[in-house]
């Protein structure tokens, strides 16, 4: 599950044998079940991180298992596999280089590009000492880090920024920068940075290239540079089965298998500082174990009223980038779709309270006729909210309805402890025993109907004074905020704002993503009229909007 970014509140559970008596195929499936979470949350798949090679470990057992279950190939080229591009930070090529008098800089030993830097490049000759027209300029950061140093509020990178605007404007080619003083900066190339570029390269040059290279200010320089940075990409993999009933209808079960890997990706709840596998055994080898067991059921059913879409998601826990990118690039005919079920999280049933939650309630009429608290074996918990922190949103966004499984959040989750010898096996199995009914009941219903939900918070705005009402698309690599969707009756709505609009400004403050489009909205309280920039399509617009 995509982590919660509100404050969570959970119980201490612990899992006991359930006093269930199972028969002896369904001992069989609780066998099964064991097998697939202990391979899949086993330290040699390091927490099945997105592009990783333990997420290829993990399709490729996958795959194994849907060949084994009879399943179709729904992936790219007759494969299981469907690849996704990931955006994974910038970085700066090989091509890129610096030499000063014939002497070839060492990329970070001796140089780097600051993250805002532009690509470029250039030869000539230049002079520390001259600052001219049409040359490189050369700047000390000493004065600005001694001017500031008790300044607690003190951004340098903002103001190199700045300084470096500054020389762009009287016709500087490149902004050299270097640090003469006893004061540490933390400068760096920051891969993860997302900045608007500079006009020109915002170039670093160490303590010890400046005293091995630079040494007389007043020499002339004969440079040559070239800086390249890039987007990195790494690629994800859903794994997607078929069962082709030459039906009308197509049902789509699905559950992420990704997982944080060594947390590299900053979505660990893990405080500790030794780097340590996040096994991830609920979330999600448990729902993605179910599946796996549910395609052979199904397959060996009497269901044959709908097709079965079988989807094994990566890229769920860096914001539903598999969901999101199989609903922009499906597999089957998208109007077949019938409805999506999302298993996430499913393996810590508490056998006291017996608590399952089911989210999507609200997004068919048929739920409310289909479902019912009243269960003999769990208490049910709905939600009927489409949205969540979790694969079904992506569905819910097309108008699909949904349900969303969860046995409930625990001490472990998103973190290293997130292990198989955790699981609640039997408790598992009756959580698959509940939709394989609901499967039988909604066999003969034909194509079901969908309604619109209220959307659930995925960001915190409860801690926001004041919100425009969209959704933000967590997968978008631009610059500023795209809007997934739009709140029906909120602020950008009502200004005239569409799903699709990319929000560049707030006011005077500009931003790059969603992180700082948050800090930008915490500027602003309740009342305040301001202006909002979108961009939609080639177009640029402003709204007038009062929080
Ligand atoms: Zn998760």
């Amino acid at each position: 599950m995509k982590r919660f970014f509100y404050c969570l509140l959970f119980l201490f559970t612990t899992s006991f044998v359930n006093a269930q008596k199972l028969k002896k195929a369904e001992k069989i499936v609780v066998a099964n079940l064991q097998t697939h979470i202990s391979y899949l949350a086993g330290d040699q798949l390091e927490g099945r991180r997105t592009g990783s090679n333990g997420e290829k470990l993990a399709y490729e057992y996958i795959s194994t298992e849907f060949l084994k279950a009879g399943l179709l190939t729904k992936g790219d080229n007759a494969t299981f596999l469907q690849a996704f591009e990931v955006n994974d930070g910038r970085m700066v090529t090989n091509a890129s280089h610096l030499i000063i008098n014939g002497n070839d800089l060492a990329i970070e030993k001796e140089y780097f590009p600051l993250s805002f830097s532009s690509n470029g490049s250039l030869t000539t000759v230049a002079s520390i000492a001259l600052q001219e027209n049409g040359s490189p300029w050369f700047y000390d950061i000493k004065d600005l880090l001694e001017a500031n140093k008790n300044n607690p509020h003190f951004d340098l990178v903002d103001a190199v920024k700045i300084k470096a605007a500054d020389a762009a404007k009287k016709k500087a080619t490149t902004f050299f920068i270097y640090n003469s003083s006893a004061i540490k900066d933390e400068l760096q190339f920051d891969p993860k940075a997302k900045t608007i570029p500079s006009a020109i390269p915002v170039i670093y040059v160490t303590k010890i290239a400046k005293e091995k290279f630079l040494k007389d200010e007043t020499a002339s320089l004969d440079i040559q540079l070239k800086i390249e940075i890039v987007d990195k990409k790494r690629y994800g993999h859903n794994v997607i089965g078929y069962i082709d009933n030459n039906a009308a209808t197509t049902i789509i079960i699905g559950a992420h298998y990704d997982h944080l890997g060594y947390g590299e990706d900053h979505n660990s709840l893990y405080t500790g500082t030794t780097s340590l596998i996040h096994n991830g055994a609920d979330d999600n080898a448990s729902g993605t174990a179910a599946l796996i067991e549910l395609s052979k059921l199904i397959k060996a059913s009497k269901y044959k009223n709908n097709n079965y879409l079988f989807i094994c998601f990566s890229g769920e826990e860096l914001g539903l980038f598999g969901s999101k990118y199989f609903t922009e690039h499906p597999t089957v005919n998208f109007t077949t779709v019938n409805y999506m079920i999302n298993l996430d999280m499913v393996g810590r049933l508490n056998d006291s309270t017996q608590g399952l939650n089911i989210g999507g309630y609200g997004t068919s009429p048929l739920w409310g006729q289909t479902l019912t608290a009243n269960d003999k074996f769990f208490k049910i918990k709905f939600d009927s909210s489409g949205t969540g922190p979790s694969d079904h949103t992506s569905f819910y966004r097309k108008d699909i309805p949904v349900l969303f499984f969860f046995t409930g959040i625990h001490n472990d989750y998103h973190k290293p402890t997130d292990d198989a010898d955790k699981i609640n096996y039997t408790g598992e199995w009756m959580v698959m025993k509940y939709i394989f009914k609901l499967i039988e009941d909604t066999d003969k219903k034909g194509k079901i109907a969908f309604t619109k939900t209220r959307e659930t918070a995925m960001s915190g705005t409860t801690s926001f004074k004041v919100a425009l009402g969209i959704m933000p698309d967590y997968t978008f690599s631009g610059i500023g905020v795209r809007a997934d969707g739009i709140s029906e009756g909120k602020i950008a709505q009502k200004a005239g704002m569409k799903a699709g609009d990319i929000i560049v400004q707030l006011g005077n403050y500009k931003f790059t993503d969603v992180q700082t489009y948050m800090e930008t909205l915490n500027k602003f309280n309740k009342g305040d009229a301001t202006k909002v920039k979108v961009k939609r399509g080639n177009e640029e617009l402003v709204f007038d909007i009062v929080f």
